[in-house]
């Protein structure tokens, strides 16, 4: 009989330039690919992997790799979406954490139900969709959320976790936190609302409903009209690398809002319903003179400050040379301590 170590179909030096968005160049040392919750248990329970540092990989849209990668890089690839509840108040669809993020928006339309549309074309995969409770045009993650399975990659337990575990924030999670590296998450429940109703008050979509004339616009046109804005504001990662807004939206009290406000009228702000008021990064960032500037391969995007690209070879140190230099100018001007979205390795 073959020991249980000698299933783990471990990938020995591969290459993670076309597993990140941002084409870096960087290997990892050992890969293993994950489809069930029991594969993670196979690693869990093996003498080597069992207790080797672990990176938990999706899509590598949010990642920045700076070097090789020497801990077990675990691709995951688990499969399925389906309807597992239909409530008076609500549908809920499961999917597993390998599905395309994408493609369980449109497959919930295809199946008329609708909820998810706002976060159509976020690239990335399901699973990672929690990791930074992931948000676009006025709905993030935690708006749809029921629950999630995470397989312990100590224990190899399959827990469930409602929001509260999952400790939802800004771009921000437990798994952003304590559990980073240390659980996979396999299966997500999102919940769509019954009965629908549309999130258009984003200035974005305001302005379609005013070209187009529809103000009761149905999901699938909600969805294609944020199609439509992303296709024309991002960087298809397919022709240059990005891993979308670097950096996130600083949130300021009042009082500093008002301070910057005293020296820059046009600051882009928007006030939260806490009372902070969160400043558009892009703006502060195309305040300072950065737009379409680069180090060596890596550059700002031209069309949106907030996105740093691959102009071609560019390596992880220079993406995060460009950084630093854009958030020591950004401190400098505005007094803000811009905080990078991607998880730099
Ligand atoms: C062009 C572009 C536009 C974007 N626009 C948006 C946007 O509008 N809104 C937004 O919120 N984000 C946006 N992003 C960022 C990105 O799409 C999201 O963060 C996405 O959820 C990342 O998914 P991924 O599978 O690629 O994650 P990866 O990059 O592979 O991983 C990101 C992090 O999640 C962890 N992780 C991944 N999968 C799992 C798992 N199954 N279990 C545990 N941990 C895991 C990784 O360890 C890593 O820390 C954009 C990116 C690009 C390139």
């Amino acid at each position: 009989m073959p020991h249980a170590h000698q299933t783990v179909p471990v990938e020995p030096r591969v290459s993670l330039r076309t597993l990140n968005t941002f084409g870096l160049p960087a290997v990892a040392a050992n890969l293993v690919r994950i489809r069930t919750d029991a594969d993670v248990r196979r690693i869990v329970d093996h003498p080597q992997w069992g207790r080797a540092p672990k990176f938990v990989l999706g899509g590598g849209s949010n990642v920045v790799f700076t070097h090789d990668v020497d801990a077990l890089v675990v691709k995951v690839e688990v499969p399925g979406i389906r309807l597992v509840q239909e409530r008076a108040d609500a549908w809920i669809v499961e999917a597993g954490a390998g599905e395309v993020w994408h493609d369980l928006v449109t497959w919930t339309l295809d199946h008329g139900i609708a909820g998810l549309e706002n976060l159509a074309l976020i690239p990335g995969s399901v699973g990672a969709s929690p990791v930074q409770n992931i948000g676009a045009y006025g709905v993030e993650l935690k708006d749809r959320f029921e629950s999630l399975d995470v397989v312990d990659l100590v224990t190899g337990r399959t827990v469930t976790l409602d929001a509260v575990g999952c400790n939802f924030g800004y771009r921000d999670s437990v798994f952003k936190r304590h559990l980073q590296g240390k659980a996979v998450i396999v299966r997500v429940r999102l919940r769509c609302p019954r009965p629908w109703q549309p999130v258009l008050g984003y200035l974005d979509l305001e302005r379609k409903i005013a070209e187009t004339g529809h103000s009761h616009p149905d999901a699938r046109m909600v969805y294609d009209w944020v199609c439509a804005i992303r296709r024309a504001k991002l960087p298809d990662p397919k022709l240059i690398g990005n891993a979308g807004s670097f950096f996130k939206n600083p949130v300021v009290t009042p009082e500093q809002c008002r301070d910057i406000i005293g020296r820059d009228p046009e600051v882009v702000h928007y006030p939260m319903p806490d009372g902070s008021v969160k400043l558009a990064a892009g703006w502060l960032i195309d305040a300072c003179g950065w737009k379409g500037k680069s180090i060596g391969g890596a550059g700002v995007y031209e069309k949106q400050a907030l996105v740093l690209v691959n102009r071609g070879n560019a390596t992880g140190g220079e993406v995060l040379t460009l950084a630093r230099a854009i958030q020591e100018s950004v401190y400098g001007r505005f007094g803000i301590r811009l905080e990078p979205e991607p998880v730099v390795v």
